[in-house]
């Protein structure tokens, strides 16, 4: 198994895992983040003070997908960042405003492109990029049918799905701004998420799942290495959409360490 393999844990896999039967909501909630120190409960609670110290920072248990991610800040507002590098091939490192951030890079960067798509889908702009060499994924025929007879809807997601002979298919365009995709894996994602079509309660729970396929199918897999460039436009990005602490799907995207819980940690009290 390489990253080409599925990084996020689709949300089936997180609802059977989870002890949270959220079903069938989308795994939108998410913990706040309050990591503490393996085995010792009585540790103070690491990184817990994101509300207040950025304006938009994510209050409250409540994550919603969305909706309070756009817009977050105004210019004058933005924290200073200060990307420090990558490592393990998986994580950013940086400073933001007063906190030192870990950034996971395939779910902040999903983030980003979740809520690109979902902001594009809003306003009815999910332009199609033509796949150059469309890949035929093989289907059995009622899978084949069922991918199909919702391409309609598919397509206006920015998502080309056509026959490709047989009960093969073929991806023939993805919305735009995703990065290389596996036609494959993405296509296993989508059939899920079709299948679930039937029991959503509304247009946007049908939506979703499909973007968050399209986001992390899309997204920087972990152990590409990343170039500096690309470090602080995956950071920059992810603060701008509001800092989210989960991908779509649920996971972590990021570790914050606030000042004050840094110096705590290290029994600071003055500057010597
Ligand atoms: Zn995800």
């Amino acid at each position: 198994m390489d990253h080409q393999e599925r990084e996020c844990r689709h949300r089936h896999d997180l609802l059977q895992a989870g002890s949270s039967q959220q079903a069938p909501e989308f795994a939108l909630t998410a913990e706040r983040q309050t990591a503490s120190f393996s085995g010792r409960g009585q540790d103070p609670q690491i990184g817990a003070s994101d509300a207040g110290i950025f304006p938009g920072a994510i209050e409250g248990n409540q994550l919603p997908l969305a909706a309070e991610a756009v817009g977050v800040y105004r210019s004058a507002e933005k924290p200073d960042i200060l990307p420090l590098g990558q490592i393990l091939r998986t994580y950013l490192v940086a400073q933001v405003g007063e906190e030192l951030h870990v950034i996971d890079q395939h779910t902040a960067h999903e983030r980003v492109l979740f809520q690109r798509l979902w902001r594009g889908w809003q306003s009815r702009d999910m332009p199609s990029q033509p796949l150059l060499i469309p890949v035929p994924v093989e289907l059995s025929a009622a899978q084949s049918a069922l991918l199909l007879t919702r391409s309609n809807e598919l397509e206006k997601l920015g998502l080309l799905v056509e026959p490709f002979g047989g009960t093969a298919v073929a991806i023939r365009g993805v919305p735009v701004g995703l990065g290389k995709i596996d036609a494959a894996l993405l296509v296993q994602d989508l059939l899920d998420d079709v299948t679930e079509w039937d029991r959503a309660s509304s247009l946007e729970r049908r939506v979703q799942p499909v973007l968050a396929s399209l986001a992390c199918h899309g997204a920087v897999r972990a152990g590409r290495v990343l170039t500096h460039p690309e470090i602080q436009r995956l950071i920059l990005d992810w603060v701008e959409e509001g800092l989210i602490m989960t991908c779509p799907h649920g996971r972590r995207t990021a570790f914050r360490l606030s000042t004050d819980e840094l110096a705590k940690l290290f029994g600071r009290v003055g500057w010597t």
